[in-house]
């Protein structure tokens, strides 16, 4: 019953994807609680495996798995320092902008620091003009560590889609951008790696693949989720189900409710949708509205009821159920919030 996380297959999906790109150092994206799934425990099992470097979106997200890791695990917060929430202590702040690295070698003279150069997708990192005035001072600044950045990466906003004529722009801005800096260089994640070793550069920086979501087809599965039927009743044709009578049984029919909702990552747009939750290998239809904690289920067609239902397992993965929602893996992942029961394996 509830969320299980399978730590080997996160490990496993680690090994591949740093295995398709064998030039690169495999980092780890454990932003978001590690997509939701955990960054205490997923951050100690990804050094344990070899890797060193671990990407946070925020300083708080750093500060949390700092004290989990050893020394020798450098981890980068991608958002940069933040206003109101500036300390750094023992992570690598990416800079974002010249404004805040001149800032950040003023306030931390020594401290090791990461650059994210925008290349095209217009969304964070300094672009051509900006990384002109700041990249001599950046290449030439001495920290605790060496000498320059400890990381330039950029991203690329349509890695998903291979044939998309952005991600050969943004390497070749990418390239443009650094050509002659002798920083180590991170361009991909996921999608990224897959696009093919022009892509990979030094460091990659996989997220979702290592928690099994598109685009990364070869992914070992990594949740499943059962969830508690705590009621069944007998419903009459014509009888309404649920907030505002969204579904009205069209037969006499046998309706259990889950206890599970919309606070539980089971998006309210999914009401309506083509959604089931499986017993064994009989699909169940969710009816009527989700609810912020409950979900109901017709089960009309199953011999007996069972104690759990359950929303993902092998037939019914994370990225068909981000399908049904209109949305993306990484959001069913990330919104799946902290009531479930969890167990690791
Ligand atoms: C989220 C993120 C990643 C990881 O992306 P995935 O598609 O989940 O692999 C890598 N780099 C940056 C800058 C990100 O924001």
């Amino acid at each position: 019953m509830g969320l299980d996380i399978s730590i080997d297959a996160i490990v496993a999906n680690w090994r591949s994807l740093a295995a398709r790109a064998p030039g690169a150092r495999a980092g780890a994206v454990l932003k978001a609680d590690a997509y939701g799934l955990g960054a205490d425990r997923v951050a100690p099992a990804l050094h344990a495996a070899g890797a060193r470097d671990f990407f946070v979106a925020l300083p708080s997200e750093g500060r949390a798995i700092r004290p989990l890791l050893p020394g020798d695990a450098r981890i980068l917060v991608l958002s940069g320092p933040l206003p109101g929430d500036a300390d750094m202590a023992g992570l690598i702040p990416v800079l974002n902008s010249a404004e805040q690295f001149f800032r950040d070698r003023v306030t931390r003279r020594k401290g090791a620091f990461a650059i994210q150069l925008d290349t095209g997708m217009n969304r964070l990192g300094m672009e051509r003009a900006e990384w002109a005035a700041v990249r001599s001072e950046a290449l030439a600044a001495v920290t605790g560590d060496g000498t320059g950045p400890a990381l330039v990466l950029s991203h690329l906003a349509n890695a998903d889609e291979p044939d998309h004529p952005s991600n050969a722009a943004q390497l070749a801005e990418f390239r443009a951008m650094t050509d002659g800096v002798t920083a180590p260089r991170s361009l991909s994640a996921t999608g990224g790696i897959l696009l093919g070793p022009d892509y990979h550069f030094d460091v990659t920086r996989p997220g979702i693949g290592l928690y099994g979501g598109a685009p990364f087809a070869d992914a070992r599965p990594v949740v499943s989720l059962d969830l508690p039927v705590i009621q069944t009743r007998a419903v009459r044709a014509g009888e309404g189900v649920g907030y505002g009578y969204a579904w009205t049984a069209p037969r006499d029919c046998r309706i259990a409710t889950v206890a599970a909702g919309y606070a539980d990552g089971i998006l309210r747009a999914l009401s309506g949708s083509e959604l089931s939750l499986w017993a064994g290998d009989r699909a169940c239809p969710v009816v009527g509205r989700v609810s912020m904690d409950l979900l109901t289920v017709d089960v009309t067609e199953l011999p007996d009821m069972p104690d759990a239902l359950s929303l993902l397992n092998e037939r019914q993965r994370v990225d068909d159920v981000a399908r049904l929602a209109g949305t993306i893996g990484y959001e069913i992942l990330a919104s799946l919030g902290t009531r479930y029961p969890r167990n690791w394996s």
